[in-house]
């Protein structure tokens, strides 16, 4: 491949997956398919890229290290795009070709994951479904319940739009270098909105955003501005409760009702 020649970059998250267990069983999770198309993050030297150039799959990868990127460059055809760039800033829908969906995977760099996984989300009417190995806690927190720690803007966004199964977990050995903190594999599946369509997406996000900013504080302190306290009881939401409290469907309950004109002076 070239690509060992390259010391791992710790400023693009570079810890290279080597066992071959974990990168069978990710190939096996994903299970792409000839006439797929598949965008996979972060190729890096190829331990996942490797299978999935095998499945038959239409494959983009999306790769910001220039010479990782330059030994991709030499492997491209009809089959396999190289985009070398940020993933944060990759119009990721525009691979798409109507009703044709997009499948993701990527180990992803911890240091960009939750950024990227917005971006993602942003873009999830174009995506079939993500394969991620992440920092465990934030696959804990992508799938937390309320009432626990572990529950705040992450999981409730994640959760709006997306079925979460948190798939395997990952010890620091099965990587070059290993990482300091254990990883975990979910998959992610758009489209489901079990806890119901807000009216206006934008105020779900500002409404979740604001009140896990001050997650200590009660409702009626945490959103004052957005909604006041009247207005909570009247859809049965006691504005004393904590934001960590709340589930998915009441945030979107809270939105629907900040983002009805009368909101601000209910
Ligand atoms: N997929 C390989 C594997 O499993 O061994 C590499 C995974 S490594 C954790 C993360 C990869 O993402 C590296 O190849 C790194 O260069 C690349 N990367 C880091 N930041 C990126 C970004 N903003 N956009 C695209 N790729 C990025």
């Amino acid at each position: 491949m070239g690509h060992t020649d390259t010391r791992p970059r710790k400023r693009f998250g570079q810890n290279f997956l080597t066992d071959q267990r974990v990168i069978a069983d990710i190939l096996r999770a994903v299970h792409a398919r000839p006439g797929e198309t598949v965008v996979e993050i972060g190729p890096g030297r190829g331990a996942l890229t490797e299978g999935l150039i095998l499945s038959g799959a239409l494959l983009h990868l999306v790769e910001i290290d220039r010479d990782l990127a330059a030994g991709w460059r030499a492997r491209t055809g009809p089959l396999l795009t190289l985009h070398e760039g940020d993933a944060l800033r990759f119009n990721f829908a525009a691979l798409a070709t109507p009703p044709e969906q997009l499948r993701v995977v990527g180990n992803l760099p911890y240091n960009i994951s939750t950024p990227l996984l917005f971006h993602l989300l942003s873009q999830a009417p174009a995506i079939h479904d993500m394969h991620f190995m992440l920092q465990r806690e934030v696959v804990d927190r992508m799938a937390a319940s309320p009432g626990g720690p572990d529950y705040g803007r992450l999981s409730v966004m994640v959760q709006y739009q997306c079925r979460v199964e948190p798939l395997l977990e990952v010890p620091p050995g099965a990587f070059f270098p290993p990482p300091k903190v254990h990883s975990a594999v979910v998959r992610l599946v758009p489209g489901h909105f079990d806890h119901g369509h807000a009216q206006s997406p934008p105020m779900l996000a500002h409404v979740v955003r604001q009140a896990f900013t001050q997650r200590r504080k009660t409702l009626r302190n945490a959103l004052s501005g957005l909604l006041d306290s009247t207005a909570m009881s009247a859809i049965g939401i006691d504005p004393q409760r904590r934001p960590e409290t709340l589930s998915v469907g009441e945030f979107v309950r809270l939105a629907d009702v900040a983002a009805a004109p009368s909101a601000a002076e209910a």
